[in-house]
């Protein structure tokens, strides 16, 4: 089969490896039918150090599955299944807390050597506490919204949770990507009254009004702080959408909240330590979050999706079949496309 190998910064290659197979009794095996490119595909992009191996890219997908482990009670060949980012034994005492990403057998897609889903197939391993059954045929025309509940519609919303976003509140979205935007859509939907998005690509910009954005900030660091407390009395926000990662994302995250609020932290540090220990600690100021536990949001999420009433999908403005994927990294690392789709 073929699929996306990554073998340093801006090095992306398709290849034909072995077709995957059931190693444990646990594994499924599933055919991709739409994947895509996050934005966390971008720091390796980067960044990464030159690979004789190379590994396997991608962590969002729905796919159907084609083959099952001796032990896997819950999938069966056949079934169209979202792949959450994370893989999870759903038994555990964090698994049943809804903290998938901390699974005491946590790993993850396209990372560490793990099988990526930039493909035309993959293992999955631990099928019945990873996949989730979805109730479509896998051409159904809500497929981009769905695929967002493998990562950035999860994420989107566990960084508005993170950050106790509740109605009537005010809310800044740090990072006009698709988790961002999806951050919008989270917020909404949890029933904010302002929604100030912070970026300055035009068409995110404009995707983020129609998805509840209230106010666009397009300044950085102290210019967008004083923009910011401008449009809130002076105070700053109630809740901070940190999708970003960056040492400067974040201490701009940490300046814009109003004393006693928090920052939902979802964006890859890119840096060891928490920047602004002191603005944070003297405003009162809660920072929470880390990877989304999005097998545990599909249950909330789904219905909004299938009955129309959030359509995350609208982030992808691009579709692109498998051999194209090394261009679909350059275009969105141009920032030419918010998050590109891929039709193995
Ligand atoms: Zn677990």
């Amino acid at each position: 089969m073929r699929a996306t190998v990554m073998y340093g910064a801006g090095d992306v290659r398709i290849e034909t490896v072995p077709d995957p197979s059931i190693i444990e009794r646990t594994d499924a095996i599933m055919r991709v039918v739409r994947a895509c490119i996050c934005g966390s595909d971008l720091w390796p992009y980067t960044s990464m150090a030159p690979s004789e191996t190379g590994q396997s890219m991608g962590h969002e997908a729905i796919g159907v599955v084609e083959d099952i482990g001796a032990d896997v009670r819950t999938v069966k060949p056949g079934d169209v299944v979202v792949m959450p980012f994370a893989f999870s034994d759903g038994t555990c005492e964090f698994c049943h807390k809804g903290l998938q990403t901390a699974c005491v057998h946590v790993g993850f897609f396209g990372n560490n050597g793990i099988n990526g889903a930039q493909a035309e197939a993959l293992r999955i391993p631990l099928a019945d506490g990873t996949l989730f059954r979805l109730p479509v045929g896998e051409e159904d025309a809500l497929m981009p919204s769905l695929l967002t509940l493998s990562d950035v519609m999860g994420t989107g919303h566990h960084a508005a949770l993170a950050a106790k976003v509740a109605p009537g509140k005010s809310v800044a979205v740090v990072g006009d990507g698709a988790v961002g935007l999806c951050g919008v859509i989270a917020a909404k939907r949890l029933g904010a009254e302002q929604i100030i998005i912070m970026g300055r690509h035009a068409d995110r910009i404009a995707l983020a009004k129609e998805f509840g954005a209230t106010d666009i900030v397009s300044e950085r660091g102290a210019e967008a702080v004083a923009r910011v407390k401008g449009l809130t009395g002076g105070y700053g926000v109630h809740s901070v959408l940190e999708c970003v990662g960056l040492d400067q994302s974040v201490e701009t995250a940490i300046a814009i909240a109003r004393p006693g609020g928090a920052v939902g932290r979802v964006g890859v540090p890119q840096h060891e330590a928490i920047p602004s220990a002191r603005p944070s600690f003297y405003g009162n100021i809660t920072i929470g979050g880390g990877p989304a536990p999005v097998r545990a949001y599909i249950d909330e999420l789904l219905p909004d999706v299938l009955e129309g009433r959030i359509d995350p999908g609208r982030v992808f403005d691009r579709v692109i079949g498998l051999d194209e994927v090394p261009d679909g990294y350059r275009a969105m690392n141009d920032r030419e496309a918010i998050k590109v789709m891929v039709n193995p």
